[in-house]
């Protein structure tokens, strides 16, 4: 909408351009005539000219009256400023100058509209019609020559501008739908990264995309003083429910005990599917002793969990905790969580463990 109204701004700019410059050529052409009184002649020129600025600015007013109507405003006025100023260079010549009157079939090209450009066509044409037997042929003794000329004229440029503008179409077209592959491909590529990233069965994160982030975080620790924390989760005697229930079934749990992580977590942190029945969540900007609290949510979230279609079998995780060391890697920090997961089971399941380094032996690399 700004675009076309930036476009009407310029048109009816170039209005008072126009004004200006038929001034100019009537104060000319009545300097260089000979004969009658120059005072006169001036005289007239002011008044002729006094006409084409009061169409002018009656534009201005039309157009911020009726800023609905704003582009038949501005192809009115042209047509009227066309036909006036056909009038008054008419004068001086005895060819009139019809091109003048072409020019206003322009303006409806500038809105890409078939309409408009078909009407003030048809309108300009049979307007000319009127003008020339009520006024040229009447007052000027104009020859038929000319309206046949001046009609024709007129007709070919509608059909030259109906041309021009389905050419400008069917680009804006063109324009439309490669905009719009674009956007498609921008949408695909989305889509398939976030699919390169997740895991399709619990939409959670895939176990590449976990050590990605991971990694980039422990950077940042090193450099920033960030605080990290890294929990494995693994579901307890996961074996026996698949064996019991069937596969399916199983499938069922995982889905549910990932959307139990993902209630229980905060934006800031984030879980993953690390690998079968097995999850990893990163906790950001968070304590030992927070993250300990909201691995406990999960835990009991998992627990307290409804699971109607194995009869309410209960389920549930048990859950390793790391923090962030110097000189950890993303391989060390995960190596102590998974040893104290495996204390976790030791232990007895269903519950959250720490590291604690003089309890827990670390696998060798
Ligand atoms: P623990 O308490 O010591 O963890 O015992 P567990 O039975 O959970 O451990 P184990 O590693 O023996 O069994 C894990 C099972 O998880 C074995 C495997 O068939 C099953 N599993 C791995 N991925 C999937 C999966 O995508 N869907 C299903 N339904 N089962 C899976
Ligand atoms: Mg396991
Ligand atoms: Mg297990």
């Amino acid at each position: 909408m700004a675009n076309v109204d930036r476009l009407n701004r310029q048109v009816l700019n170039a209005y008072w351009i126009v004004a200006a410059i038929v001034f100019v050529v009537q104060i000319a052409y009545s300097l260089a005539e000979e004969g009658s009184d120059p005072d006169i002649r001036i005289g007239s020129v002011l008044v002729r000219s006094l006409l084409v600025v009061i169409v002018a600015g009656l534009g201005e007013i039309l157009y911020a009256s009726f800023r609905r109507y704003g582009r038949q405003v501005v192809i009115g006025i042209s047509f009227t400023m066309a036909y006036l100023n056909y009038l008054n260079l008419g004068l001086y010549t005895e060819n009139t100058p019809g091109i003048l009157l072409i020019f206003p079939m322009f303006v409806p090209l500038i809105y890409f509209d078939r309409r408009l450009l078909d009407l003030f066509g048809a309108l300009n044409i049979a307007f000319y019609a009127v003008f020339y037997f009520a006024i040229e042929r009447t007052i000027y003794d104009r020859n038929i020559e000319d309206f046949v000329l001046r009609i024709s004229m007129l007709a070919c440029s509608l059909l030259l501008g109906r041309v021009v503008l389905s050419r400008a179409i069917e680009i804006g077209r063109q324009v439309e739908q490669l905009t719009k592959t674009q956007q498609d491909l921008i949408v695909d590529k989305a889509i398939s990264q976030r699919l390169l990233k997740t895991d399709s069965l619990t939409q959670l994160y895939n176990h590449q995309t976990f050590y990605e982030y991971l990694e980039d975080l422990v950077e940042q620790c090193k450099r920033n003083g960030l605080n990290v924390q890294v929990a494995v989760l693994d579901i307890d005697n996961f074996k026996k429910i698949n064996d019991t229930y069937g596969h399916m079934i199983g499938d069922l749990v995982l889905k549910e005990v990932s959307i139990r992580v993902g209630m229980a977590i905060s934006p800031n942190d984030f879980a993953a599917r690390y690998g079968g029945e097995e999850f990893a969540i990163i906790f950001t900007e968070k304590t030992p002793e927070e993250a300990a609290k909201y691995a406990e949510r999960i835990r009991s979230g998992v627990e307290q969990a409804n699971y109607s279609y194995m009869g309410n079998h209960p389920v549930t995780v048990s859950i390793g905790l790391s923090a962030y060391e110097p000189e950890d890697t993303a391989e060390t920090m995960f190596g102590r969580a998974d040893a104290a997961l495996y204390r976790a089971k030791r232990t007895g399941k269903n519950r959250v463990v720490g590291y604690d380094a003089d309890q827990d032996a670390l696998s060798p690399k």
